[in-house]
């Protein structure tokens, strides 16, 4: 039995309406949308849904109790609580470069979180060591 859809591309700052009609999982046909990225970004939606996710830990010893993080590739959008639960269990140690992998191989998915900026000792950012 063929079902109606709407979805919502987030791909850019538009945020254009596509109707979708599909049977079960496959996709019979898409409408509308501003540009081909539409199209793409409404089939990997139905199939794989996933997200950037940015959040933060918790790491001992530098100017802030909380480093700023960000997965390295769009997360399953159905495993973003557990990746959070995950991270609230972590707790960092100074120093941590921008960039560098703070948990590699998240829950199994492939996909590395990585800190989103630089964070020294306390001393060191005060010249004081
Ligand atoms: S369909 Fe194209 S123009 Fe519309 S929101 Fe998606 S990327 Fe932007």
């Amino acid at each position: 039995m063929e079902e109606e859809t709407r979805v919502i591309c987030i791909t850019c700052p538009k945020g254009c309406a596509l109707d979708v009609t599909r049977e079960g999982a496959t996709v019979l046909e898409i409408r509308g949308g501003g540009c081909k990225r539409g199209q793409e970004y409404v089939k990997a939606e139905l199939a794989d849904p996933r997200r950037m996710v940015a959040t933060t830990v918790r790491i001992r010893g530098g100017l802030h109790p909380l480093l700023p993080v960000y997965t390295a590739a769009p997360f399953p959008k159905g495993r973003i609580a557990d990746l959070l639960a995950e991270l609230r269990t972590l707790e960092l140690r100074v120093p941590v470069k921008m960039g560098e992998v703070v948990l590699k191989n998240a829950l199994g998915t492939g996909i590395d979180i990585l800190a989103s900026r630089t964070m020294t000792r306390l001393k060191e950012k005060n010249g004081e060591m």
